[in-house]
């Protein structure tokens, strides 16, 4: 996969102690099929090759004491610029309420789920009076479907009146809105299998009614280059003023992403990250660039910690993370906090080394029970040896595995997950990525 293969690419550059252009250019080469690849768009790819040949080569870069890291320093910002950059992607409740939020896409890309997401992130973030209307006649319990989701988030729902078509419920919704004094109305559309007129024939007509101040363009982040296709058709067709990925908890890890800014010209607003209804995130550009180029959710699982765990612990852990410092014992607290935030599972891809640890796990037959067994290798340690790993020799290692009641090479993971995740906050530090860590405690 993408981040796979560049990951690959930034180690050999981050290991040098110099760089030739020549260097430089090879190495992106190799990411411009690793992107075209991961389905970014063509010209999306050119622009950004361009962008960072030009700044490796043209600047100081490559006379400077560590070449390697500063050409991926590149890379990250470009990769962030290319994702959005640093402005704040929000919603736009500038309007006279109700403020109209529309949503459109295909059919199972996710607006019906993510409707409800926003539903419940604008009553409690924003303290708003939302109310929540299905606009989708074509599939039999759609409507249904929103008013079930509503009750979970207590959000109401526009009442269903049987044979309605779609542009008269929307007006009916305007109608129920104003009455009921809602900041919000969400409006819910129907999708199709493939984009066709009739689908965007609708979608105006909709739109004509409602003068909706947001046009939310949902799309699958797991289909990669339809997912581009969906939204090229999509824009100029309906006055789109931005984009939701869902799905960005599966393995896709931005390939789409990375073109939806280009093709649409609007800005990705939201991540869905899972079914569950509070699983949506405001789109972070330098934390997908990051997930991106392979350096694990760092930012995103501290502040999962901080929510989760004590404040004070997690001020400890950011502040080690940040000095690229991190013991075994500092393993064991992020292990103790992973049960907590609901083990492995919930985990895997976004610390660096959790994934690969976690298929091995998986292929040997285990499950959660593996952090409680990890708990106890790091338990049967001296704190010596938990502070210096690196004392940890073939008699050491016996030792701690009889007293923990696991084998040799199960210390030996632990060791090298340890190991990786060392290294990868090693890197993040250099990279200068933890920017946004120290700001979150102060
Ligand atoms: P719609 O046809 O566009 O309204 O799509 P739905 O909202 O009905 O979603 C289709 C399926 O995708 C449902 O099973 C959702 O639970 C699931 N889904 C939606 N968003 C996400 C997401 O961000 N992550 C995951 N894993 N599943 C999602
Ligand atoms: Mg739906």
């Amino acid at each position: 996969n993408l981040s796979d293969r560049l990951g690959t690419v930034f180690d050999r550059l981050r290991g040098r102690g110099s760089l030739s252009e020549q260097d430089v250019r090879d190495a992106m080469r190799e990411v411009r099929i690793a992107l075209l690849e991961a389905d970014v768009a063509l010209p999306v790819v050119r622009r950004f090759i361009d962008a960072v040949t030009e700044k490796a080569i043209g600047s100081e870069v490559l006379k400077s004491v560590t070449p390697g890291q500063q050409v991926v320093k590149i890379v990250s910002d470009e990769l962030t610029e290319m994702l959005g950059g640093d402005e704040p992607a929000e919603l736009n409740f500038a309007a006279k309420p109700p403020v109209v939020i529309m949503m459109v896409g295909l059919q199972g890309s996710g607006k019906t789920t993510t409707t409800a997401k926003l539903g419940k992130l604008i009553k409690e973030k924003h303290g708003k009076k939302a109310i929540m209307a299905s606009l989708d006649v074509n599939r039999p319990a759609a409507q249904e479907q929103l008013k079930v989701l509503g009750e979970q988030v207590q959000v109401a729902t526009l009442p269903i009146v049987p044979g309605q078509q779609p542009v008269d419920i929307a007006r009916r919704a305007m109608e129920s809105a104003k009455l009921q004094a809602a900041d919000v109305l969400l409006l819910d559309t129907a999708g199709r299998l493939h984009v066709d007129e009739a689908l965007m024939a609708e979608m105006k007509a909709i739109a004509n009614v409602s003068a909706p101040t947001e046009v939310l363009l949902v799309v699958d982040s797991l289909t990669g280059q339809d997912a581009v296709n969906v939204a090229q058709s999509f824009t100029g067709e309906v006055p789109l003023t931005g984009v939701v990925l869902t799905r960005m908890d599966g393995d896709a890890r931005g390939g789409a992403a990375l073109s939806m800014r280009y093709v649409t010209g609007k800005p990705i607003k939201f991540a869905g990250t899972g079914e569950k209804l509070d699983a949506i995130e405001a789109f972070d550009p330098g934390r997908v660039a990051g997930r991106i180029l392979g350096m694990g959710d760092v930012v995103s699982l501290v502040e999962k910690a901080a929510a989760t765990i004590k404040q004070d612990e997690a001020e400890a852990l950011a502040k080690k993370m940040a000095q690229g410092k991190f013991d075994l014992d500092d393993l064991r607290m992020q292990l103790r906090q992973m049960q907590q935030m609901g083990g492995l599972g919930m985990l895997a891809g976004m610390m660096p080394g959790m994934k690969k640890a976690k298929a091995a796990m998986a292929a040997s037959g285990m499950d959660d029970r593996v952090l409680l067994h990890m708990d106890a290798i790091i338990g049967s340690m001296t704190p010596k040896e938990r502070k210096r790993p690196e004392l940890m020799n073939a008699k050491r290692k016996k030792r701690v595995a009889a007293g923990s009641g696991t084998q040799v090479q199960d210390v030996n993971k632990v060791l090298k997950m340890h190991q990786e995740m060392a290294r990868a906050m090693k890197q993040i530090k250099k990279m200068g990525g933890l920017k946004g860590l120290g700001a979150l405690f102060g």
